[in-house]
Formats: structure tokens, sequence, C-alpha cells
């Protein structure tokens, strides 16, 4: 049996070495795992699970510093949330009153952003498909920006703009071709991915942007993935843009504002955090002599650690021919999609110090949803967990509650705001019949049997 305090290059992080990365997380002997300064249990005793946690004191940490990174750099960079990371209207207020914009993909976040107080004048639409109704609606509204990542797009967003007599001001989102060395399923500035304007169409179309009516061609585009944790690929995304930038200005247009992107990585189980710092050298660096607006668009960074999502053990299912156990949690893929679509591994903490130290066994961790895909941790050594013991899967504020569902007829789960030592419901726990209320059986259905 694998020992739960050592490390072992490539094995999983123990629940020690998680804590030590975590500020945010202690353990303590009476009142378990500690999240700010709340006991989890209480949170767990008063809702139930499974119950997602957001921290404001940690959100609030973690866009300090990445500000002040951009600052210390010498730069001036307008950061704007990637709304889609993380929509919940309390988690925007905070990131807003820290001085945040937003990036949007989708006229529901533009709604959700405006409506956490974000004006639309800093807030960023970007995405491959805006429809007509969406566009009408952020030129309405006297949107900051629309990332355009289309030719096709780009007629469609001048007629737009022409029909309700506004401008558009637009950056175009170029695909640099670059690998950022990240997950299959959420690169996006590789040539064959959906994303973006072609690099060397960029120039052409940046001129026929800055002639069409409705339009007016104020900078580019960049977001080459997500959860990048080396500079490198940032740097020659960069780098294309500035050739890019200078190719543009050499045909007598202007650039006025780039659009960095965000992308950068957190660490999950063993991977560097990208550093806020690096981050800043590389826009410095490659872009920082343009003399453009500078803005970036994070997620993932701000919010992932800021989130946990606790859950109880249902049962124990004996594995068999000395196969490990599976540990059924009572939280599924419907709440938590991450792991079943990107195979993406999440810490998991007792919030009880004794399970804590409780000796180690391999297990697999899954939920009980009808899908094998339904699994958080294959081969996990965890401390042995029992029926009924709570557990936080860490890391979850991004990509977390925004991907559930409710597969299986399992309602969405409740969520609470962590406050340093206070904490509040953000959001009830959806009540079961909400979930066929927009049902409608067909008349035929109802009628008597027989009845014409
Ligand atoms: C998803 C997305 C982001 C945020 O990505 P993170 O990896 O969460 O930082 C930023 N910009 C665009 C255009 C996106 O689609």
């Amino acid at each position: 049996m694998a020992d739960t305090f050592s490390t072992h290059p490539g094995q999983d992080p123990t629940v020690q070495d998680l804590l030590a990365a975590r500020p945010a997380l202690s353990m303590h002997a009476i009142d378990g795992l500690v999240f700010e300064d709340v006991p989890l249990n209480a949170i767990a005793d008063a809702l139930g699970t499974p119950t997602w946690v957001m921290g404001a004191r940690t959100l609030r940490t973690r866009y300090h510093r990445l500000d002040r990174a951009m600052r210390d750099a010498g730069l001036d960079v307008d950061i704007h949330f990637a709304v889609k990371a993380n929509d919940h209207l309390a988690v925007l207020k905070i990131l807003r009153a820290q001085g945040a914009g937003a990036d949007v993909v989708s006229g529901g976040e533009l709604r959700r952003a405006m409506a956490a107080g974000i004006p639309a004048n800093e807030i960023v639409f970007s995405g491959v498909g805006k429809t007509r109704a969406e566009m009408e609606l952020a030129l309405h509204h006297g949107i900051a920006r629309i990332n355009v990542e289309s030719a096709e797009e780009l007629e469609l967003l001048s007629a737009a703009a022409v029909a309700c007599g506004r401008t558009a001001p637009v950056a175009l989102r170029i695909n640099p071709d670059v690998d950022a060395g990240t997950h299959a399923k959420i690169t996006t500035g590789l040539a064959g991915n959906k994303f973006g304007i072609p690099y060397d169409r960029a120039v052409d179309l940046y001129a026929r942007a800055a002639s069409l009516p409705g339009i007016h061609a104020a900078g580019i585009a960049v977001h080459i993935g997500s959860q990048i944790e080396r500079m490198q690929p940032y740097r020659a995304a960069y780098a294309r843009v500035a050739e890019l930038v200078r190719a543009i200005r050499a045909r007598g247009l202007g650039v006025e504002v780039i659009d960095c992107g965000g992308g950068l990585g957190i660490s999950y189980r063993h991977e560097t955090e990208g550093a806020p710092e690096a981050l800043a050298h590389a826009i410095r660096t490659e872009l920082g002599d343009l003399g453009t607006r500078l803005e970036i668009e994070p997620g993932r960074w701000l919010a992932g650690p800021a989130g946990l999502l606790l859950s109880t053990v249902v049962l124990r299912k004996r594995g068999y021919d000395g196969m490990p156990p599976f540990i059924v949690l009572d939280a599924a893929m419907n709440d938590l999609a991450r792991p079943s679509l990107y195979d993406a591994w999440h810490g998991i903490i007792p919030l009880s110090a004794r399970d804590a130290v409780a000796p180690a066994e391999q297990v697999h961790v899954v939920g009980p949803v009808c899908e094998s895909g339904d699994t958080f941790g294959h081969d996990r050594t965890l401390p042995r967990l029992h029926d009924g013991a709570r557990v936080a899967l860490l890391d979850t504020g991004a990509y977390g509650m925004v991907m559930s569902s409710t597969y299986n007829a399992r309602a969405m789960a409740a969520q609470v705001l962590v406050d340093g030592a206070r904490w509040d419901v953000i959001r009830a726990r959806q009540k079961i019949e909400t979930l066929w209320e927009c049902d409608i059986i067909p008349e035929t259905l109802t009628r008597p049997a027989g009845a014409e």
C-alpha cells in the first residue's frame, strides 16, 4: 500500500502536498478542512452536498497578483475576465470591484456581465458564431469591441451595424498557427482549429474591415488555448501578432489595441502554474513597443483555484479480482464535467482531519451517473474513505458549475460564497420540479383514451 506521506516523482500529490500548494486551504484538528476562514463541514452540514464553494478573498488576491504583475512590468493592461469560466453574478461583481472588465462569448454572457454591473464599454465580445441578434444586442448597448473570427462574420457585422445605425469597434482574431502545448480539446491557435482568421489572410481582411461601413478596425486579438503552462507559445504567438501589426501599419492602417487573450494555466496536479509575471514579461518583450492599448482575457487562472466542490461518499463498492474499490460520490459528471470531458485531474481532500490521515489505499473515484465516463479519479491513492465521508474536489472555480447539466434528472447543486470568515448561499439548490417546468405535453397525449 502506498504511503500518503511520501512524494515520488510522477506520483499523485498527497493531501499534504495539495494543502501546501494552496494557501487558502488548511487542515485543523477539530474544524477539519478550512477554506479561507470557513470550516467546510459547516457549509456541508447546513446545505448538504454536492455544493460548490467560491472564495471571494482568493479571487481578489489572484486578481491583484495579475494586475500587479502587469503594472510591475510597466504595462497598462486592461483585464477582461473570461465570463465563460465562471459566470455567477457574485463572482463577476467581485472581479468588477477590483477593476475587471469582461470577455463574453454569447448574448447571454453579455447580459450576465451587464447584470453584474460591468458596463458594456468594458466588455469584449468573442466567439466564432455570433448571431445577428447577438450583434445587435452588443451594438445597442455600446460594446467596447467585437472580436471578429472570420471574413464571413465581418460582412455580417458590417450589415448589422449599418442596419442599426452604429459603428462596431472590431479586432480581428487571428489564428497564429502556434501549438499551445495543451489538451487537444482546449487548444485553439492551430491552423486546423475553428477559431480565428488564417494568419496570411489577416492583413487583407484588416484592410477590408477598415473599408467597410459600420466597422471601425481597431486592432488584433489572439487566444491560443487554455491551461497553458509555458511562455514559449505565448511569445511565438505575440511575435506573430507584432509582425502583423507592423504589416498592417505599413499599409497605412491604424492598430490601436492588441487583445492578448487568456489561457494562463493553473496547477491541478503537478503542472507549474502559469506565472502572471512571466506573461507580463512576454507581452512587454513582444508587444510593448508598438504603442497600442493592451488587454488580456484570463478565465481559469483567476477563478479556478478559487473554487471547490464538496461531495459525500455514497458508498464504497468492492473491486473484484483484486481491482481497486470504487468510491461512489454524490457529485457526478453532470456537476463537474471536466474529468469526463478532458480527462482532467482534480485533487481530492477529505473534509475531516481524521479521514485525511487514514491509511492510504488505491481507489477509483466515480459519480453515480450511468456513464463509464462519470469518473473523477482513476487509480487514485487516497486516505481510506468510509461511507458518508465528505471530500472537497479542488480547483473547480473555472469551468465547473458553468458546465453543469441536469443529466440523469440531477438538480443543479447549491453554491456558496466564502469571504474570509463569513459565508453566504449564492445559489439555492435547484428544486427537482423545475427540471420539467418547461416540458409541454401535447394535448393529444392528455385526452382520455378513445376520445376523438
Ligand atoms: C475561453 C477564452 C478565454 C479564457 O481562457 P482561460 O484559459 O480560461 O484563461 C479567453 N479568451 C477567449 C477568446 C476564450 O475563448
